[in-house]
């Protein structure tokens, strides 16, 4: 082969090698954390173009989130001297956007249509349900925007909903009037733009034809957390016969909680006869400690395909194991190591905190923030999705399509212009009587309310006047001035970061046009518009005819442009992280959720909170499927790091605005002795003399959670010892014992499920039913004997 292809392979071991170059037909690589699997897939990319067998234009890419594609473009290019950018690479969403982009008017889309993101799309479901006048308690909004998605990912539509009583027959007409308010307003939800292009592919016979002619090969990252639809989204685009080379690792499928179907590898497997299944098994990620304890964790997994994971880096140093008294200390010592880190050579970037849910952000951040150390969160409150952000995309959506009720609602009285709930309520009436958007029956309200809505829509239509023309950048900060937006964060003394923020979203537009060349996923470039370069370019879809791209159809009459920078940077701001631009290239340190983790890598790596309830989290305690995702979701923390491996727990944390007191995670127990060292004293199972054991405990100064748990926490979230509590007394001097029902005055009546410690220590798990379960400290909480 030609010296550089050798160039590309070289490196490989024999298993990679096997499978960057298998021939065009089907493939499952199913292999552990760090084995290569993202790289394989990048360098078959790569060698499919390089030695001819496909033009850019003829292949598609599916990955998990947008770092990562960003990442494989950045790979790629590095490899071959071609232009990533038009090629067909990104995420399910992010590619469903372009195809409907480039397809919107079969699509039965109107042209600039927007994406709701999952905060936009639970606000429309609100408000469907209150012009239903249905009762908030049993329709919970939110409940309900679950399932609408879920039945969008089971490919249903309204009219498909099975009904079997009275509530499904109602869900299926709150659906029915979600999808006809967001036709009306031009608006589609994440699941939509799966579901939407996977229906135009199957009603669409001349369109199925062409892209299936089109993409000769089709390649799937992270396979194992494709839900039904994107399965048969991907199937739809390959054809029975279609190059879908996919790769996966089952002990990392992480979203089990949203549909995601490992079943999925089987079925691929049989559907698409695959008849060798390759599997790497050297990683070459982490070091030997590391390595042990993942895969010592994950062997407790019952459901598994079976595969090992060996690596011929020595052991590395131990996973190290620290228990604070606090999520306030925790994050002290974090920022203690994190600094020594630094010190001695490690970037920060190199450097991520990982957590299982987003709010235990906020006490790393704002150590963080008081030492003056950079830092970036990924995933959580993104961006795009702060209060004065999103204000200020709703103005620009209103600029764009004053239709859009969602964003009308949202900034029509912000700031405030005496446009009131009762107000508002008329014009929704008379909105709905007519089938109108809000914006065209501003008219029908009378009195004063009516004029101020008239100047609001004066307001929008005289910034769609001036704002034609101006870069994107010019048209936000008119905006900002316009609305008065700047100027009611600048009035606001806590309003400095918000006024920040706004500056930013202008950095970010101009990133966005500068960077990006705009709408890279918003507008489908023409296939011939791909650069293939000195590369071979046969089987382009020229072969096809009868396939036009509905977008270029009607460009701007004044640009030329296919799609304004604007609606293009809208679409990036519903699809994209959203990661702070301005900070993109400084070195700071990483702070993200073990599921936006996945994929990615780190020297170092901590992995905080490890506490039960929180991770695995009480949610999933229910079904031993539930602890088995949890534990996948360990293995994919663990497997994130390269060099050094820090586990953390504390005793006590705030969260949620309440106090909790923990025992620390089965996971903790579940590693290796072998591989791990405790930095702080590691404490002795205990058994009868608990209370003895546990005052000591205090008096040492180790603390509750240090003492609970060990070895005790295998089959319960609450140890034993624990569980067998007797009776405690509370702080008005009564008896309780475990059963007893007592009441609260905040949370009403409950049942004590668990009564621990003695004195000032006491303390009860008491389930208060709709208020969920509580941890009290007797010396304080109020609890009366209700018997
Ligand atoms: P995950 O399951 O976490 O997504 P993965 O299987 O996709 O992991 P990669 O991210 O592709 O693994 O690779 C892990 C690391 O190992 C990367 O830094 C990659 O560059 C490196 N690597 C992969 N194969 C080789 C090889 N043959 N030689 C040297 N390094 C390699
Ligand atoms: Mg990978």
């Amino acid at each position: 082969e030609a010296p550089t292809t050798d160039r590309l392979l070289r490196g490989l071991n024999a298993e990679q090698l096997a499978a960057v170059t298998l021939p065009a037909r089907p493939a499952l690589i199913l292999a552990g954390a760090g084995s290569g699997k993202t790289r394989v897939l990048t360098t078959r990319i790569a060698w499919l173009l390089q030695t001819g067998q496909v033009s850019p234009g003829g292949l598609m890419a599916v990955t998990f989130t947008n770092k990562a594609s960003k990442e494989m473009q950045a790979r790629l290019s590095a490899m071959l001297p071609i232009n990533v950018r038009g090629m067909w690479i990104g995420t399910f969403h992010g590619l469903c956007n372009r195809f409907l982009r480039a397809h919107w008017k079969l699509a039965g889309l109107p042209q600039g249509f927007q994406i709701l993101d999952t905060a936009d799309s639970l606000s429309a479901v609100k408000r469907i349900i209150k012009a239903m006048q249905l009762d908030e308690e049993r329709f919970v909004p939110k409940q309900v925007s679950w399932f609408i998605a879920g039945a969008k990912e089971d490919g249903l539509r309204a009219k498909d909903v099975e009904i079997h009583d009275g509530q499904t027959q109602k869900l299926a007409e709150i659906y029915k009037a979600y999808e006809d308010q967001c036709l009306r307003e031009g608006v589609v939800d994440f699941a939509e733009l799966l579901l939407r292009a996977y229906e135009l592919m199957r009603d669409n016979e001349a369109l199925r034809e062409h892209y299936r002619h089109r993409f000769q090969h089709i390649l799937v990252d992270e396979f194992q957390d494709t839900n039904r639809l994107q399965y048969a989204w991907l199937k739809m685009f390959a054809g029975p016969h279609g190059a879908v080379f996919a790769v996966g690792d089952d002990d990392q499928s992480i979203y089990g909680f949203r549909g995601a179907l490992v079943g999925n590898m089987a079925d691929f497997e049989r559907e698409f006869h695959v008849d060798k299944v390759i599997k790497l098994e050297q990683n070459y990620r982490s070091f030997g400690n590391i390595l042990d304890a993942a895969n010592h964790l994950i062997d407790r997994n019952s459901k598994r395909l079976g595969k090992n994971l060996r690596t011929d880096q020595g052991p590395g140093e131990p996973v190290r194991i620290f228990e604070s008294t606090s999520d306030f200390a925790e994050a002290q010592w974090f920022l203690e190591e994190a600094q020594q880190l630094h010190r001695s050579g490690t970037a920060r970037s190199e450097i991520a905190v990982l957590y299982r849910s987003n709010a235990q952000s906020r006490v790393i951040e704002s150590a963080l923030f008081n030492a003056g150390i950079p830092y970036r969160v990924y995933g959580g409150l993104r961006f795009f999705e702060r209060a004065e952000v999103k204000h200020a995309l709703s103005y620009l959506r209103l600029i764009e399509n004053p239709n859009d009720d969602t964003s009308f609602l949202r900034v029509v009285n912000f700031p405030t212009r005496g446009i009131g709930a009762r107000t508002i309520e008329l014009l929704q009436d008379s909105a709905r009587q007519t089938g109108r958007s809000l914006f065209q029956s501003v008219g029908s309200v009378a009195g004063k309310g009516g004029s101020n809505l008239a100047q609001f829509t004066g307001l929008i239509e005289r910034m769609q006047q001036a704002t034609r023309g101006l870069t994107l950048r010019d048209i936000i900060e008119h905006m900002l001035a316009e609305t008065g937006l700047i100027d009611f964060y600048r009035a606001d003394k806590e309003g400095a970061d918000r006024v920040e923020n706004l500056e930013e979203l202008m950095n970010a537009a101009e990133a966005f046009v500068t960077q990006e060349g705009f709408g890279r996923d918003a507008v489908a470039l023409p296939v011939d518009e791909l650069s293939p370069g000195t590369l071979a370019s046969r089987n382009t879809s020229r072969d096809v005819p009868g396939i036009q791209l509905d977008a270029p159809v009607t460009p701007d009459a004044e640009t030329g442009e296919i799609m304004s920078p604007l609606a293009a940077f809208l679409t990036h701001a519903s699809l994209e992280a959203g990661d702070n631009q301005a900070q993109a290239g400084q070195d700071a340190i990483q702070l993200m959720t073990i599921h936006s983790a996945k994929g990615l890598e780190f020297d170092s790596v901590f992995i905080t909170g490890l506490e039960e309830g929180l991770f695995p989290h009480e949610n999933s305690l229910q079904s031993n499927d539930g602890l088995e995702e949890e534990r996948r979701l360990m293995y994919v923390a663990i497997t994130r790091a390269r060099k050094r491996l820090y586990l953390s727990f504390s005793q006590t944390r705030l969260l949620h605005g309440q106090t909790r007191y923990n025992v620390k995670s089965r996971f903790v127990e579940e590693l290796p002795e072998a591989n791990v060292r405790w930095l702080t004293p590691r404490n002795q199972a205990f058994g009868s003399g608990y209370a003895r054991e546990y005052k000591s405990a205090w008096e040492r100064g180790t603390g509750l959670g240090s003492m609970i748990g060990a070895g005790r926490v295998e089959s319960s979230p609450v140890p034993k010892a624990m569980q067998d509590s007797r009776s405690a007394t509370s702080s008005s001097g009564q008896q309780l014992r475990q059963g007893q029902s007592v009441f609260h005055n905040k949370f009403g009546e409950g049942v004590i499920v668990t009564l621990e410690g003695a004195g000032e220590e006491a303390r009860a798990q008491v389930n208060f039913g709709r208020h969920g379960m509580k941890w009290l400290a007797l010396s304080v909480a109020k609890l009366t004997p209700v018997d």
